[in-house]
């Protein structure tokens, strides 16, 4: 993989979620799905490969049966599947109480590498914002999901979320290497700008 040949784009969606087209030559990849088909064709017209979930919240997959009934192979945790369904844990209970339904989806495995198109994307479990929180490493960016932000961390009082989890994954995080931060919601940021931060919310976590 040529790291240099792949662009990052984002949409912001209703409540600041960042969707990522993560771009190459002839094809793109989605991190998330918070914005529609027509709002990531506002930016791209390469066919999407597929859409990668960080986790389940509702947010973060509102437009996900849409991608899935364009048959566009979508891959999350192994934790997923479950959450999508369940509107306690896919927290949209705050809007509108509903599942999420797709054909199927590719779970993957903790460390376990992808290559879709020319892209390679290390996925990386990092649960206590929810359970099944995942990072995608891709070269050195790093898309954190809801587990790390620019400037602060993700929530940690949700039905399924778990503090003590969320402290290694952190810490986890501390040691991947990486020099740009995608994160599900707010500015990107750097590596160098990230160990900062995650002291200073491993230190408020303890
Ligand atoms: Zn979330």
């Amino acid at each position: 993989m040529d790291i240099d040949k792949i662009k990052i784009k984002w949409k912001e969606g209703a409540i600041n979620q960042n969707t990522y087209v993560v771009e190459q030559k002839d094809s793109c990849i989605l991190i998330d799905a918070g914005v529609s088909v027509d709002e990531i064709r506002k930016i791209t017209n390469k066919p999407i490969l597929a859409v990668m979930l960080t986790h389940s919240h509702f947010d973060h997959i509102d437009y996900i049966e849409d991608y899935d009934k364009l048959k566009i192979p979508i891959y999350a945790s192994l934790y997923t599947k479950k959450s999508m369904l369940d509107s306690n844990l896919n927290v949209s209970f705050m809007i509108k109480p509903r599942p999420y339904r797709v054909s199927k989806i590719n779970e993957l495995n903790d460390n376990e590498t992808i290559k879709i198109g020319e892209v390679i994307l290390k996925c990386l479990y990092t649960p206590g914002h929810s359970r099944d929180s995942v990072c995608y490493l891709v070269g050195d960016k790093l898309f954190s999901g809801d587990t790390l932000f620019s400037d602060s961390i993700g929530r940690t009082d949700f039905i399924d979320s778990d503090k003590n989890e969320m402290i290694k994954s952190l810490s986890r995080l501390g040691t991947i290497d990486y020099k740009e931060l995608y994160p599900g919601h707010g500015r990107v940021s750097s590596k160098a700008e990230q160990n900062q931060n995650i002291q200073h919310w491993l230190s408020i976590l303890k």
